[in-house]
């Protein structure tokens, strides 16, 4: 963040405010993480804030602190947009177009609040009065210990805070594997838990709490997963009625996508997943190296993200959709064998 920005900063938070914090639909550890820390912070600082999820996240978050104080804008609908429409303050975390809200989009456009963004996806949009966008930043969460540390409020970081921080780290970094991890990734992650965050119980809440049926849901996955070794390319297919089989429930798909990488040669891995409520095929799309996740995204599946780590969404059935993407492969042999 700019001087300029931390001193509008300064000066809002200065007087009392009526907060929102925001996270984008769907919203995954760092998403929630992210908005919970900040949440937290601002408590430190005299101010009233409020977390409205724009609809509901996977049960493996649902024991950080502060998940019983999120609103659910699906669920509690009056109250969001009431809290919205009164807001002086929105800080919309870990997304970079207010579309990536869901229905929530049109309340925010309405709404006279300043904005806050923090956010490290490509291609942030021009809504906010201060846009801290950083695409190299692993996480929202590390962001938001920047934020915090801008505000010289390092000191006020608590077990809480530290622990929401340390889950979008986490699990944005792939438990500190991908290329976005840097030795200040690592740095911020001592502070953390020099602040108190358990890092062994963190990691094993969010991730060793499988129920039987999203493991044998993973074998599902596994079993369509087709190789397409011209493409260095690799897919999963997984129906709804395949989902509803095996007891479905939100986030149990959550890291399927990343099998695909972990073959030997294979540099892009897709897997699309059927929401017949929604009536559209969901798409996360990851990649190794230079090969753009998020471009492809963006031109093709009406979606975006970032260079290894993006997602989209087909209109079309599974077939057509997988016939497709295999189409569009055709034009992009080059690039995923270079
Ligand atoms: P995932 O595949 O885990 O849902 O998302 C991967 C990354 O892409 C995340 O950073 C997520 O925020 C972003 N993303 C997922 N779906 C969409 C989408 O439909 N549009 C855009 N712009 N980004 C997305
Ligand atoms: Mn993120």
């Amino acid at each position: 963040m700019n001087s300029a920005d931390i001193a509008t900063i300064k000066s809002l938070l200065a007087t009392p405010q009526n907060i929102v914090i925001i996270p984008h639909k769907n919203p995954d550890g760092d998403a929630i993480g992210s908005c919970l820390g900040l949440s937290k912070f601002l408590d430190c600082l005299g101010q009233n804030s409020t977390v409205v999820a724009p609809n509901d996240y996977p049960k493996f978050l649902k024991w950080i602190p502060g998940n019983e104080e999120i609103l659910n804008f699906e669920r509690e609908n009056s109250q969001s947009k009431r809290l919205i429409e009164e807001a002086t303050l929105i800080f919309t975390l870990d997304f970079n177009h207010l579309s990536r809200t869901g229905q929530m989009e049109s309340y925010l456009e309405a709404a006279s609040a300043d904005f806050i963004m923090i956010d490290h996806h490509q291609q942030p949009s021009d809504y906010a009065r201060v846009t801290y966008s950083d695409v190299s930043m692993s996480s929202t969460c590390e962001m938001v210990y920047n934020f915090i540390d801008s505000l010289d409020g390092v000191s006020k970081i608590s077990k809480d805070i530290a622990t929401c921080l340390y889950v979008g780290i986490m699990t944005d970094t792939g438990s500190f594997k991908y290329a976005s991890t840097t030795s200040q990734t690592h740095r911020v992650v001592a502070q953390l838990i020099d602040k108190g965050a358990e890092n062994m119980q963190i990691h094993q809440q969010v991730f060793d709490n499988n129920s039987p049926a999203r493991l044998h849901l993973l074998g599902v996955a596994l079993n369509n997963l087709v190789i397409l070794e011209k493409y260095k390319t690799a897919y999963i297919t997984m129906s709804q009625d395949e989902l509803d089989k095996h007891n479905y429930s939100k986030g149990d798909t959550e890291g399927f996508v990343n099998y695909g990488l972990t073959l030997d040669g294979i540099i892009f891995a897709v897997i699309f997943i059927e929401n017949k409520e929604e009536g559209i095929i969901k798409i996360s799309f990851r990649s190794i190296g230079d090969f753009s996740a998020n471009e492809f995204a963006r031109e093709h599946f009406n979606g975006g993200g970032h260079t290894n780590a993006a997602g989209g969404r087909s209109d079309f059935n599974m077939e057509e959709t997988t016939e497709r993407f295999i189409e569009l492969l055709k034009n992009y042999q080059k690039q995923l064998n270079s």
